[in-house]
């Protein structure tokens, strides 16, 4: 298939290049775009064939439900009902990086919510987004753009190495300011809860429901039978092709832990990657070290993540290591995506 690929300036945008991918999108095609978490792989949520044509791009397995991304707050022909808490929380993060789960009206096929009686559904905060969800005049359902189970892509570069060929337009903006997914929050239960953490943190829920929690399979190691409250939960994610092991504890055992480790692959032959912070990279004893910016500054930890994720598949890397981070505020979400890439190898410093 040809992809064809355009640049939009985001300060700037060229209204004929959004018609021109709505058109693709109103014709059951399938299109890549910006948003502010990471870029997202498109097509109408609202059209059985056309999200069909997102699981076959991305190798992404159907029983893995899809959000949908709407361009109004009036969402209500896709739900049944939205219970006053959800209303809250649109009321004050909406556009923005967190996805509602509601129960779901009849509008929506089964191909999107892969078969769950609810929908995941949020607005995003990125012009180049909304006015292509407007122009479709549809919701647009949309993971991420990638093929399925590599990390998410953060730039339009990303996408275009991972589905040039397989979707019928790239539409690229800048690099996506958040840089992990949205949090996740299931508004059907009492109190609600989060099955994925996000740049909206439990610590920020909690002014809203003081009961909300994160489901306890987002920061441990999932049992043999754990059986997901969504199917896409047990999917390992966001992996490199080399093995990732995340070292954890006191930073200043954290860096002494990962040169032993590093020391030890070395003599037996293995190419190591550090994955590391500017306040420590200058502390490892080996060649290749790539920071993820200043501990003090999560923000750009979080953006910088998945592109340092990727970086390591052209430098012929056995293993890589990288520095664990405390798990509150958006360290939850940085935390999550890293021990979901390490398959929860973590080694305690
Ligand atoms: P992504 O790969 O970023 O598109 O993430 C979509 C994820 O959202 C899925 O893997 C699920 O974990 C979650 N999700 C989407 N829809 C639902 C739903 N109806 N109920 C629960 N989780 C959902
Ligand atoms: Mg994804």
């Amino acid at each position: 298939m040809e992809t064809k690929v355009a640049i939009l300036n985001e300060q700037k945008l060229d209204k004929n290049i959004i018609e021109e991918a709505a058109q693709v999108i109103k014709k059951g095609g399938v299109v890549v775009f910006p948003t502010e978490t990471v870029y997202g792989l498109g097509a109408n949520a609202l059209d059985e064939e056309a999200v069909k044509k997102i699981f076959v791009a991305k190798g992404r397995p159907q029983d893995n439900p899809l959000i949908i991304h709407v361009g109004d707050f009036n969402i209500s022909p896709y739900v049944k009902t939205v219970p006053t808490v959800a209303k809250e929380i649109i009321k004050r993060y909406w556009p923005g990086p967190i996805t509602l789960i509601l129960e779901k009206s009849e509008l929506v096929p089964m191909m999107t919510s892969a078969k769950l009686s609810t929908v995941g559904i949020r607005m995003p905060a990125n012009d180049i987004a909304i006015e292509l969800i407007r122009a479709a005049g549809a919701p647009i359902a949309a993971p991420s753009a990638n093929i399925s189970g590599r990390p998410s892509p953060t730039d339009v570069e990303s996408c275009i190495e991972d589905l040039n060929g397989k979707v019928d337009y790239i539409l690229g903006g800048e690099n996506s300011e958040v840089g992990l997914e949205s949090t996740i929050v299931d508004c059907t239960v009492n109190p609600i809860c989060i099955l994925r953490p996000g740049a909206i943190t439990v610590e920020m829920l909690r002014e809203l429901d003081e009961n909300v929690y994160i489901d306890p399979s987002v920061l441990t190691k999932p049992q043999e039978d754990f059986k997901p409250k969504a199917p896409g939960m047990k999917y390992r994610h966001y992996a490199p092709k080399a093995p990732v092991k995340i070292i954890n504890g006191d930073i200043e055992k954290t860096i002494a832990k990962i040169n032993e480790i590093v020391l030890n692959y070395i003599e037996h032959g293995k190419k190591v990657g550090v994955i590391a912070t500017d306040e420590t990279k200058e502390r490892y004893n080996n060649d290749v070290v790539i920071s993820l910016g200043s501990r003090a500054n999560l923000s750009q930890i979080g953006k910088n993540l998945f592109k340092v994720l990727r970086s390591f598949d052209t430098m012929n890397i056995d293993v890589i290591l990288c520095e664990g981070f405390n798990e509150q505020d958006f360290g939850t979400a940085i935390m999550n995506r890293l021990k979901k890439s390490a398959g929860f190898d973590i080694i305690e410093a």
